[in-house]
């Protein structure tokens, strides 16, 4: 009972702590209702926590505006259509969600989060609650990351290791299921590299949280889309403007050590862009610094993205 007590006591002020930085008290969305960070709630039942049971998308904000929400908002019906969740409000509404939240936050650059979970029918059992009793969860929240789209990151670029792919067959389906690619995100911090890109049957899937890239000449080359990857919003865009830019697209998976043999690598993400990767496995892309086609294509992503932000 004293270690509660003093773990609690500890527990207490440290929130309070950070409760004395206004810039650490977000507003925040939770079932209909804007609400600071720390009085926001959930139930313990929900099965967004108790099984993964929930999709998600992140948006990114750059001088205060949404970047290709559209695509967001499409994935997502998909995502809750795969797994038969219901949709808790319209997309015109989640827009304004994103909106209130990046306005209210003050948001110039970061990413809006938006989750969705099957929700709680007040107890724990595998099968799924009745839709008609049982609503979903819907959370919103922003992250503030001033100097995103200039980052010192993708000036250096990443360095990468391949892991084996363990994750389950439905990746195509954006779940919070995040537990491998954050280890295999620990398992390159811990060897003192960025990030991993998965591997499986010989054949690179997709970084933790990107789609993954090579570069031979002027072809950039990707895996297709099947359920073995998650179909990146910003794989669309970068894929439509490097055709546009008369850049060779070529749809089809790739070995690690093609990578390290290849001109360049790079990977994208909603909150990453376009990250240039400079080292796989120990081996040195090109000079080691960020790739000519990485960084073009970086910067035609920002440019045009911007344009049609909203
Ligand atoms: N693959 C995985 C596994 C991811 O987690 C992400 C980012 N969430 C991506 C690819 C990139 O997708 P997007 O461009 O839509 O952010």
């Amino acid at each position: 009972i004293r270690h509660f007590i003093l773990t609690n006591t500890a527990f207490t002020r440290r929130n309070q702590s950070f409760g004395d930085k206004p810039t650490m008290t977000r507003t925040v969305f939770v079932n209909g209702a804007y609400v600071p960070e720390n009085e926001a709630k959930i139930s313990i039942f929900d099965r967004g926590f108790l099984m993964a049971d929930g999709v998600y998308e992140v948006t990114s904000v750059l001088q205060g505006k949404l970047i290709d929400f559209e695509g967001h908002a499409v994935r997502l019906e998909r995502s809750l259509n795969e797994l038969d969740m219901g949709m808790p409000c319209t997309i015109d509404e989640l827009l304004e969600i994103h909106r209130e939240l990046v306005r209210v936050n003050e948001i110039d650059e970061g990413l809006v989060y938006l989750q969705i979970t099957r929700g709680s029918d007040g107890d724990r059992d595998f099968a799924f609650p009745d839709p008609e009793t049982t609503k979903p969860t819907l959370v919103l929240f922003t992250q503030s990351k001033p100097g995103m789209a200039n980052s010192a990151a993708s000036q250096k670029g990443a360095k990468i290791i391949s892991i084996e792919d363990i994750r389950w067959g439905r990746r195509d389906i954006k779940t919070v299921q995040l537990l491998y690619p954050s280890m295999g995100k620990m398992m390159a911090k811990k060897v003192g590299c960025d990030d991993a890109w998965m591997v499986e049957e010989g054949f690179v899937t997709e970084g933790t949280s990107n789609n993954a890239y090579i570069v031979k000449g002027n072809k950039i080359i990707t895996r297709g889309l099947s359920n073995d990857i998650l179909h990146g919003i910003t794989r669309a865009a970068v894929l439509r403007m490097a055709k546009e830019a008369q850049m060779e697209v070529e749809e089809r998976s790739f070995t690690i050590e093609e990578a390290k043999e290849a001109d360049e690598a790079f990977t994208t993400s909603a909150s990453a862009f376009v990250m240039p990767v400079v080292e796989i496995n120990g081996a040195t892309m090109g000079d080691g610094t960020p790739g000519p086609i990485a960084k073009r294509l970086r910067e035609i992503y920002l440019d045009e993205s911007l344009k049609k932000a909203i």
